[in-house]
């Protein structure tokens, strides 16, 4: 059941079939030029897009893969069963695998790490292996002891159908399409930026040993998690935006639970932690500069070193050119 560290490389291909399913949500999509749309679509797409991906980060990521909270039983089970309807498969299987790309980010055992494997196999093509199809249930055996979460990780696919159902029966195909697959196929390229662009695109402030970014655009995306550099630095807190101008709603979801009573003991980041940044050298500081790609400028050293880079390239192919001798 658990999940090969050693040689993750080895026989991993995108199984065709595992592509059927995931490729058929996005064709239907294109129904939407038959079905036409209306102003309720659009509205169910926008809410469910950020109902589900609200439920994602706070249950699926921050709770089950980091357990940066406490809550009682029964509304565990109710944000699984929240995450559950972003169809990314189950609890268990979501959770355990996250665990596993912070234990080795960025390292070869890395399953998605798109600095080793490319932007598309950390995007989507794991997904679609079979090799991680199998939940990794060494890595989450403190929830697989549940049985209502196994029996939700095995029939992960009940909600998302109901939920598409019963959208068909509200508003009809228009909002079938728009409400579900539109709104799905959305989250799901929302949800996989933080595995391949946000381990490329961003700033980098912490010293981790992966290539994780904290990225202002794809934390406006995915509701708070584009913070991933801090993330990174240290995992297990509730929040991600560790700063007033990090805009984190999960966290405030997160804060609006707390206040309710649904959740509690909610971690956030020490001041060592938070400011550990501020004690770093010069010479260190630069370094992470230097990774930063997003917002990194042109400047006139980089520009040079190019140009001297070329003409390097220029003078070694001269000197492979045979030199003809001129005839008598
Ligand atoms: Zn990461
Ligand atoms: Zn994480």
């Amino acid at each position: 059941m658990s999940i090969q560290t050693g040689s993750a490389q080895e026989a991993e291909k995108v199984t065709w079939l595992a592509c059927i399913p995931f490729a058929s949500v996005h064709l239907m999509c294109l129904a939407a030029f038959w079905t036409g749309v209306r102003v309720q679509d659009i509205a169910v797409c926008v809410g469910l897009y950020f109902v589900r991906m609200l439920a994602l980060t706070t249950g699926y990521h921050r709770y089950f893969s980091h357990r940066t909270f406490k809550t009682g039983r029964a509304f565990q089970f109710l944000l699984a069963l929240g995450g559950t309807l972003c169809v990314q498969k189950g609890v268990l299987w979501w959770a355990g695998h996250h665990r596993h790309h912070h234990r080795y980010s960025d390292a070869p055992e890395d399953i998605h790490s798109p600095t080793l494997r490319g932007f598309w196999w950390s995007h989507l093509g794991w997904i679609l292996c079979a090799k991680y199809e199998a939940t990794p249930i060494d890595n989450i055996r403190d929830f697989a002891r549940y049985p209502e979460l196994r029996w939700l990780n095995k029939h992960y696919l009940v909600p998302p159908v109901a939920l598409a159902v019963a959208l068909f029966f509200i508003g009809g195909f228009s909002m079938l399409v728009w409400g579900f697959f539109i709104s799905t196929a959305l989250l799901w390229h929302g949800t996989f930026t933080i595995n391949s662009l946000s381990h490329v695109f961003g700033n980098r402030r912490y010293k981790t040993t992966d290539t994780s970014r904290n990225n202002w655009l794809l934390a406006l995306i995915t509701c708070g998690e584009g913070w991933h550099n801090n993330h990174h630095y240290h995992q297990n807190t509730a929040n991600q935006g560790w700063f007033w101008w990090e805009w984190d709603p999960s966290y405030y979801l997160l804060k609006l639970m707390a206040w309710a009573g649904l959740v509690w003991d909610l971690r956030t980041p020490s001041d060592a932690v938070k400011y550990a940044h501020l004690r770093y050298d010069a010479q260190e500081r630069a370094t992470l500069r230097k990774s930063s790609r997003f917002f990194a400028r042109p400047s006139v050293a980089r520009v040079r070193a190019a140009g001297e880079k070329v003409r390097e390239a220029i003078a070694a192919a001269r000197e492979t050119i045979p030199v003809e001798e001129p005839a008598p």
